[in-house]
């Protein structure tokens, strides 16, 4: 079928994904849960109120949603939350998804998790076709852990990084630069990463949900700084690799590391961006930075056995997609923030 054919309802529709900037759109962020036994103090509250369960896409309906993307040319699935691993029955979803990589649909099914649970789900995750997951790590200190985390105890995810190794899984860590709380452990988390064989990414913080200005403004570390501290001590070759995310890749020379840096507040990712983000409740926000989004959990529950009204309310959310962002932190000041949490959109 060509890209202007007439579409017949109730037929699997081909087509990919592109939207009005001639964007494809192969990647697909999907969060679970908005639970989580962390409370990270710039993703979450101390004291959150979490969605009545009824509200949550159930791990069927999750099936349904992400094989729609897929049909419709999705190749890469990152499951996220909350902490996707603490939503029950989540390995079930992961096993049933090995579908679409065994069909060759899919190309990559990963996760991005805070690793306290890896440590039990590790082989399950390799069984189910994974083969890398993100762990988020931004200290290695026991007492900064517990204290940033308001819950985690930093043992328990060491013990998942190494199961996720073990299993034969490649890990990731992404590391949130934060300013005044772990600068001083640049070269510290760059040495741990060499020495267990982990990639490595640096995060910018970003203003999400309801943290005060102050607080974020204050904790804002510019990926800019910290890579100038990198070059102190290595010499960085950048790389011309390109995700269509907002990473920027540089080589360690010394040690042969790729380190990634992801600058959300930088607009100059948006005209590659090939991906969108789904929350546990079904809506799509098709950029990370705006508050437009499409509820797709509607045309999925009053159609439980026709995928094609799904299949169109997906296109016409994607026909929605803004052609970037807006963040800055320029004087002082935070335009183009977004009220939802991360633990919302998944990050
Ligand atoms: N719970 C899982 C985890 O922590 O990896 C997955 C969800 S978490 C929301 C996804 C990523 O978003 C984590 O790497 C976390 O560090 C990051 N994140 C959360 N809030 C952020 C913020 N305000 N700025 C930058 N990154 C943030
Ligand atoms: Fe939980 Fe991840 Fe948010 Fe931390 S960053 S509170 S681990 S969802």
């Amino acid at each position: 079928m060509t890209r202007n054919a007439p579409r017949t309802a109730g037929k699997p529709a081909r087509e990919k994904l592109i939207d009005p900037y001639l964007r494809p759109i192969t990647y697909l962020r999907l969060s679970v849960t908005d639970r989580c036994d962390f409370r990270c103090t710039y993703c979450m509250a101390e004291e959150m109120t979490f969605l009545p369960k009824r509200d949550l896409l159930t791990l069927e309906e999750l099936d349904r949603m992400a094989s729609a993307f897929i049909g419709l040319g999705v190749s890469k699935l990152r499951i996220t939350g909350g902490e996707p691993l603490v939503r029950r029955g989540i390995l079930g979803f992961f096993q049933a998804m090995k579908r679409h990589l065994d069909s060759g649909a899919l190309r990559e099914l990963t996760l991005t998790t805070n690793g306290s649970q890896l440590a039990r789900f590790a082989e399950g995750l390799h069984a189910a076709g994974m083969r890398r997951v993100n762990v988020s790590l931004d200290t290695l200190r026991p007492d900064k852990f517990a204290g940033i985390t308001r819950r985690g105890r930093l043992e328990q995810v060491l013990e998942g990084i190494d199961a996720a190794l073990k299993a034969g899984l490649r890990v990731k860590l992404n590391t949130v630069a934060i300013k005044g709380f772990n600068e001083d452990e640049l070269f510290e988390i760059t040495a741990f990463c060499a020495e267990k064989g982990l990639d490595l990414t640096f995060i910018e913080v970003m203003p999400m949900g309801d943290m005060d200005d102050a607080l974020r403004i204050g904790q804002f570390w510019p990926l800019t700084e910290l890579r100038a501290r990198l070059a102190e001590r290595y010499r960085l070759t950048p790389l011309a690799e390109q995700s269509g995310g907002p990473a920027r890749y540089v080589r360690l020379e010394e040690t042969g590391q790729k380190i990634g840096f992801i600058q959300p507040l930088s607009h100059n990712f948006c005209e590659s961006c090939n991906r969108v983000r789904m929350t546990c409740t079904g809506e799509l926000y098709t950029c990370l930075g705006q508050n437009g989004m499409s509820d797709l959990k509607a045309p999925l529950r009053a159609h439980p056995n026709d995928d094609a009204p799904l299949r169109e309310a997906i296109r016409a959310a994607i026909a929605l997609k803004p052609r970037g962002h807006d963040f800055d932190y320029s004087r002082q000041k935070v335009r183009g923030q977004v009220k939802r949490h991360m633990s919302h959109t998944g990050g």
